[in-house]
């Protein structure tokens, strides 16, 4: 601990002494920052840490009524999660009060248009900013404590008329990150590995900025839940810092294309909005700032884009970066060439011309552009207000006579605990989900009592809308107009325009869960009830018998193999498709030896799960369920589906070991393990991880060339290693498979899929594909974030022949030109030896794409390119086996229907 800490501790404690006491304080005294902290917010070479942040804020709320700390529930190491509201005296003493307006104006059911505008006039603006979502992205965290400060101190015209109007929500919305990040940076300060990135250590840590629709994490859970159940803000402000250089800053307008599942006001105010900050910048000399480029707001799954669906405009910001606080000179030339002539435009209209940059300078334009959120959110607080209810009442009037009427999600469902999932995920977003209270019929289609129903006519029904539909993203090529702004618009000839993420979500069809669009009212005939809780059915154990079976159909049926193998239970599969009782299972369903657990136990872990099982009296065929010993491998570098992988397995209670580079090097790895997962990685970047330079020594490179001669060991002595999306690169030419990927060379123009929703076809007698549907579905990213790997299998004939004519050819060239070189030699030889070793590999298809038209939800250009061809691979290789996932199965833990082939390659053998 260096002497900064030393002070900042002592300052905790006797602030901690104050407030307990309730010393009251002298007006206008309050602590600023750098008297707490002992340096300025943005200071060269300083980071303040989540706890000093805390600690801070906690100091202002002992020392001023307008500043109160609130929490918002755990983070992932056990952190709370708090955050500060400010506002005038006043205010803070109604906050209830005004919460409850401003509930009341964003629900608008019950409000008509004479209490709205009443009750616009008597309200406060909610204003929420947040920082440090992602961790590595530190300004607009650190301006947090500085704008407290400013908002709780400042007598000055402009801020009176904030505290007044605005309730300022400041957050930090990445605790741990904030935390782990300052802490890394101070331990390199001043040595050669000052702004080393920080490698991936920390398991636990997944700050994302891509769960905002599924909620799947608890510091998702605490934002989504306090913003759209508690504080409905009328304007959001998510602060990033990766503007596209040499720009200072990003700031709306958005680039094209939009999400068309908003209230145009939506799309009006973000523009305003963003008008404002660029004003503001301008004002404080602060150049730099562009618009419209890159960032737009196509896919519903991020922070901004779910608030933007709960009727709050949501601002997104893009300080330029460099790494923590290190300040960095940029000169002219290091510009990309078309910005070195400073050319002014409409979104960029003052260039930056480079010099110092400093973290402080980010943290001054954070400053500078919070503000002008407030003050206009002051200045329109009536019409921020008011808009929330006119959105609200729009969308609940436009869907009680338009298509689509919402969703019908039968309580018949294959999988209901993802169904469950899916709908609390919904009812945690603030949204109406209802059940009815018997059998209905809808559009010829009968459903059971207890059937669900997700309506458009809701106040965040636009929002329903998208997450539930079949999305279309257009080809922006075929769209200019939109995104050209200059006169006369050119055709475009290059290749297709990028989401910034994924071009189609629809959650229902990637979790596996059944869902039917209403293209008609419900007739008013049916009683529904609105919830509060989606319940699967009860786990209970029926029947009679000392074989206890329960379907592999339910995703959680996997979290309940492992608490019954965790309590020491003796498990297995059944062998053929078998009928218990009046139920029928089908191949790979499991079954418990009741011999080997009381009846106690499994009764409670059918009850936590949900998974219903029948005891048979008769003996029903199995085959043994190993315990599998797994290994993830997490790189040093940052990798999100590794940290996705650890997630998926620990929320089904799969035990695993982290593996690192040194574990790979070192072998013996088959006495440790029967299963290895390499996430969605490069080749290069598992074998060379980091290279050499600004990184810390310790975390420099990768499993190196031995690592693979270790893997290869570790598969020939009979263990499994599964390779998912782009690590299957790495075994297809370190295994010798015979097997290509069929895009390894693709040009955009020919296949170009940004993240969408396909078919996907699963042979379901392969252990691999137990309990899934025939007909299913994949998640494929062909773009920038990863391409899907698509395969072609080479048979010994094939292979040969090919090599034959390759080697004929070789031998015509040798004669014509030269005498070969040691080195060319050699690679004919390597060449003769990979032949042979494919020979006698047989790669197993589990699933390939359906030959028809693919597109599901999302854009694909160029599906007859991978149709018919096989996209998961089960090939055994000497003891043991290769498992290839073509396409990415874990999917940021949004596509549980594809969850179980890496459940399932887990216990293939
Ligand atoms: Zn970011």
């Amino acid at each position: 601990m260096n002497d900064r800490r030393q002070v900042v501790l002592c300052l905790v404690f006797s602030s901690l002494l104050i407030s307990g006491a309730h010393v009251p304080q002298c007006w206008g005294q309050v602590t600023p920052p750098e008297e707490f902290l002992g340096f300025k917010p943005g200071a060269d070479f300083e980071l303040i840490t989540y706890e000093q942040a805390i600690g801070y804020l906690e100091v202002l709320a002992g020392q001023t009524e307008r500043i109160q700390i609130f929490d918002m529930g755990p983070t992932a190491y056990g952190r709370r999660m708090k955050y500060a509201v400010v506002s005038s005296e006043e205010n803070m003493a109604n906050l209830d009060k005004y919460k409850e307006i401003n509930r009341k104006l964003s629900l608008a059911r019950g409000v008509p248009p004479a209490d709205a505008e009443s009750l616009s006039e008597e309200g406060r603006a909610v204003v929420w900013i947040d920082g440090g979502l992602h961790e590595g992205e530190v300004s607009g965290a650190q301006q947090l404590s500085q704008l407290a400060y400013d908002l709780v101190s400042g007598e000055d015209r402009r801020t009176r008329l904030i505290r007044e109007n605005v309730l300022s929500v400041l957050v930090y919305a990445n605790p741990d990150g904030m935390t782990i990040v300052a802490d890394w940076y101070e331990s390199n300060v001043g040595t050669e590995y000052e702004v080393s990135p920080v490698p991936s250590i920390h398991t636990k840590l997944r700050g994302t900025n891509r769960d905002s629709f599924m909620s799947n994490l608890l510091e998702t859970r605490n934002l989504n839940r306090a913003t759209s159940q508690e504080w409905f803000p009328e304007i959001l402000y998510n602060a990033h810092q990766t503007a596209p250089f040499p720009a200072r800053i990003w700031i709306p307008p958005e680039a094209e294309q939009t999400n068309f599942n908003v209230h145009p006001i939506l799309i009006r105010e973000k523009n305003l909005i963003g008008s404002a900050m660029g004003q503001a910048l301008e004002e404080a000399d602060q150049p730099g700032a562009i618009s419209r480029f890159g960032f737009d707001s196509w896919w519903t799954g991020y922070h901004l884009q779910y608030n933007d669906g709960h009727n709050t405009p949501s601002i997104l910001t893009e300080t330029a970066m460099y790494p923590y606080a290190t300040p960095h000179f940029y000169r002219l030339s290091d510009f990309p060439e078309a910005y070195q002539d400073l050319t002014v435009g409409v979104c960029y209209p003052s260039p930056w011309k480079g010099g110092w940059w400093r973290l402080g300078d980010a943290v001054a334009y954070n400053i500078t552009v919070s503000k002008a959120i407030l003050e206009l959110a002051a200045k329109y607080r009536y019409n921020f207000l008011h808009n929330k209810w006119k959105m609200a009442t729009d969308i609940i009037e436009r869907f009680e006579n338009e298509a689509p009427y919402g969703w019908i999600i039968s309580a018949d469902q294959r999988d209901p605990n993802a169904t469950a999932l899916l709908l609390n995920n919904f009812i945690l977003s603030g949204l109406e989900v209802h059940t009815a209270s018997s059998v209905f019929e809808h559009e010829g289609i009968s459903y059971p009592q207890g059937s669900y129903i997700v309506q458009t006519s809701q106040p965040f029904g636009l929002y329903v809308k998208s997450l539930l539909e079949i999305q279309r993203s257009s080809d922006l090529r075929e769209y200019s107009h939109l995104w050209q702004g200059s006169v006369g618009l050119v055709e475009y000839e290059g290749p297709p325009l990028r989401e910034y993420d994924g071009a189609g979500w629809t959650l229902p069809v990637q979790m596996g869960v059944d869902s039917r669009v209403m293209s008609r009212p419900l007739d008013e005939s049916v009683s529904i009830t609105l919830i509060e809780e989606a319940l699967s059915p009860p786990g209970r154990i029926t029947g009679s018998g000392n074989q206890i079976v329960f379907s592999h159909s339910d995703i959680f049926s996997y979290r309940a193999v492992n608490r019954i193998q965790e309590a020491g239970a003796k498990m297995s599969q059944v062998l053929d498709d078998v009928s218990v009782g009046q139920t029928r299972f089908s191949k790979g369903a499991f079954v418990v030896d009741g011999g080997s657990i009381s009846a106690n136990a499994l009764e409670k872990i059918a009850a936590e799960t949900r998974i219903p099982m029948i005891r048979s009296s008769i003996r029903v065929k199995s085959t043994p369920l190993p315990k599998p010993r797994i290994a993830v491998y997490n790189p040093w570098v940052r990798n999100s589906n590794a940290r996705w992988t650890n997630w998926l397995f620990e929320e089904y209670n799969f035990p695993y070991h982290v593996l690192r580079d040194g574990e790979v090097k070192a072998g013996n790895l088959r006495l440790r393990f029967d299963v290895i997962v390499l996430p969605d990685q490069d080749a290069d970047s598992i074998l060379n991880g980091y290279r050499r330079g600004n990184i810390h020594p310790d975390y420099v490179g990768g499993i190196t060339q031995q690592g693979l001669e270790n893997l290869k060991e570790f598969v020939e002595e009979g263990g499994t290693l599964i390779c998912n999306q782009s690590s299957t690169d790495l075994a297809i030419d370190s295994f010798y498979l015979p097997v290509r990927n069929i895009l390894k060379d693709n040009k955009p123009e020919e296949f170009f899929c940004p993240g969408s929703i396909v078919k996907m076809d699963f042979d379901t007698d392969h252990p691999l594909a137990f309990g899934m549907q025939k007909r299913g579905i994949a998640f494929l990213r062909g773009s920038r974030r990863g391409i899907p790997r698509v395969f072609e299998i080479f048979s010994d004939e094939e292979e040969a022949a090919a090599a034959d004519e390759k080697t004929a050819k070789e031998k015509e060239e040798e004669a014509e030109e030269k005498e070969l070189t040691a080195e060319e030699k050699e690679e004919i030889a390597d060449e003769k030896v990979k032949r042979e070793n494919k020979r006698g590999i047989t790669p197993i298809v589990v699933s390939r794409f359906p030959d028809e038209a693919l597109l599901i939800s999302g854009k694909l250009i160029g599906g007859e390119i991978i149709r018919g061809k096989p996209a998961v691979l089960d090939i055994p290789i000497g003891n043991g086996r290769v498992v290839l996932f073509g396409f990415n199965v874990v999917n940021r833990g949004h596509t549980h229907s594809t969850f179980r082939l890496l459940f399932n390659a887990i216990y293939n053998r």
